[in-house]
């Protein structure tokens, strides 16, 4: 399968590549020449195949011509060692749960899956890449858990002093090795500038490898399609649409759904769930794209302003709103009614939700919760990961993983640096 530059359609580069480098020269996105399409049998038989098994199908008509079967199998295995199960709240309501991996949120399958491939492709190789992240938590938690102790492979994560939650700060400072954090004294917006100038930097390019582990990766975003198969297999036989609400911030999950809905998978309908930020949820009405400054919310995983897949979705559409409004419907809601989301789910369907998922339900609530169709709400992060807000609003203790708790007793080491460019520059001289 080759990649072609969303920016320069002509550019076209191989899975290796695309992977490895992330983003083309002129900072565009790639997406596979072809989606293709999975065959009749293996839809008749979804509902009798295991997770597993499943995302292998799934890659393997992706990138089966890239990567031999065995390898695929290895790094599909070891990307996804923990269940992804969808849960029944009500007759027609469904919860799927993306959150059990290692740092109890669903971008654990992204970012082991792509390191998977990263050490399938560098293992001839002597050169070293450095992976850079600007986190406001989730991201960076998952990437420094995923790539610890890759060969090859240096992270540099990039998070705001004092706006990360504790628990994510220690997940982000503990892992030591290969993986190093940077503490900012600014907010997320610096780092993210801060990172930005660092790939738009010639010269450091020339010197070092840099490559990035958010969803503008193919292989961070593509593995999340498996959740889109695994809930319709789950869900076994059965006649009615199906519409599944996704709590979004840069679109890498809708967009993963997307997809898999390209491959043939029977979704008839997408919410794209947000919070005040909400550039696409006003794109679907007015067809206007109008990129925003980033409000803080509640849910701070999904306070993206320019959210960085939009380009990928449009391109699915061939930047038509019209194609695109009628198959997603875009809502947006307050912190005040993400808590009466999450407040409502506990109340009638006894279901403790994070502030993320709860967004998703609010979705799947607008759009009418018939008994006509399935309706099922992605649940992104496990409570755990948002104690005071979720028992505020749930008015129930969060039982907090023993995972987290070990975490919890490691000691921190993070350096300090201003939020300028020049200090990342000599950080990274360092690490190199
Ligand atoms: C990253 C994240 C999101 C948003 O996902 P996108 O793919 O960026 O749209 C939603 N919820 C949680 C908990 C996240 O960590």
């Amino acid at each position: 399968m080759n990649f072609y530059d969303i920016k320069n359609p002509a550019q076209k580069v191989s899975l290796k590549e695309a992977v490895l480098k992330s983003i083309s020269a002129e900072s565009g996105l790639y997406m596979p020449e072809l989606i293709p399409a999975l065959s009749e049998s293996f839809f008749k038989n979804l509902s009798n195949l295991n997770l597993q098994e499943i995302a292998f199908e799934v890659s393997n008509a992706m990138l089966g011509d890239d990567i031999p079967h065995e390898a695929l199998k290895k790094i599909v295995n070891e990307a996804i060692s923990f269940p992804i199960p969808l849960k029944q709240i009500d007759e027609n309501l469904f919860v799927q749960e993306l959150f059990h991996g290692p740092t109890l949120a669903f971008k654990d399958v992204g970012a082991r899956f792509m390191a998977g491939l990263f050490q399938y492709f560098l293992r001839n190789e002597n050169r070293e890449v450095v992976i850079l992240v600007a986190t406001s938590g989730d991201t960076g938690s998952a990437v420094a858990n995923a790539f610890y102790n890759i060969k090859g492979v240096k992270v540099v994560i990039l998070y705001p002093s004092g706006k990360v939650s504790e628990l994510q700060e220690k997940q982000l400072t503990t892992m030591g090795g290969n993986i190093t954090a940077l503490e900012v004294e600014g907010n997320f917006d610096d780092c993210q500038r801060m990172v930005k100038q660092a790939f738009a930097d010639k010269e450091l390019n020339q010197q070092v490898n840099l490559t990035s582990a958010n969803s503008i990766n193919f292989a961070r975003l593509f593995p999340q399609s498996f959740f889109y198969f695994n809930a319709i297999a789950q869900l076994g036989k059965q006649d009615k649409p199906v519409v599944i609400s996704v709590p979004s911030g840069n679109f890498g999950n809708l967009t993963s759904g997307l997809i898999a809905k390209r491959m043939g998978l029977p979704i008839n309908q997408f919410i794209a769930a947000t919070n005040r930020n909400h550039v696409v949820p006003d794109y679907l009405k007015s067809g206007e794209y109008k990129p925003q400054r980033t409000h803080h919310t509640i849910t701070n995983a999904m306070d993206v302003g320019d959210p960085s897949n939009f380009p990928r979705i449009s391109e699915i559409y061939q930047k038509q709103q019209l194609l695109m409004a009628a198959d997603i419907k875009g809502f947006w809601y307050t912190d005040e009614q993400t808590r009466s989301a999450m407040a409502e789910l506990q109340e009638k369907y006894a279901y403790q939700s994070d502030p993320h998922g709860a967004v998703a339900y609010a979705g799947l609530k607008e759009c009418g919760l018939s008994k006509e169709r399935i309706s099922i709400f992605l649940e992104t992060a496990h409570p755990a990961k948002f104690p005071e807000e979720v028992e505020k609003s749930t008015h129930l203790s969060v039982t907090i993983p023993e995972s987290l708790k070990e975490i919890m007793k490691l000691e921190k080491k993070a350096t300090k640096i201003p939020n300028s460019y020049v200090s990342l520059l000599q950080q990274l001289k360092q690490v190199v």
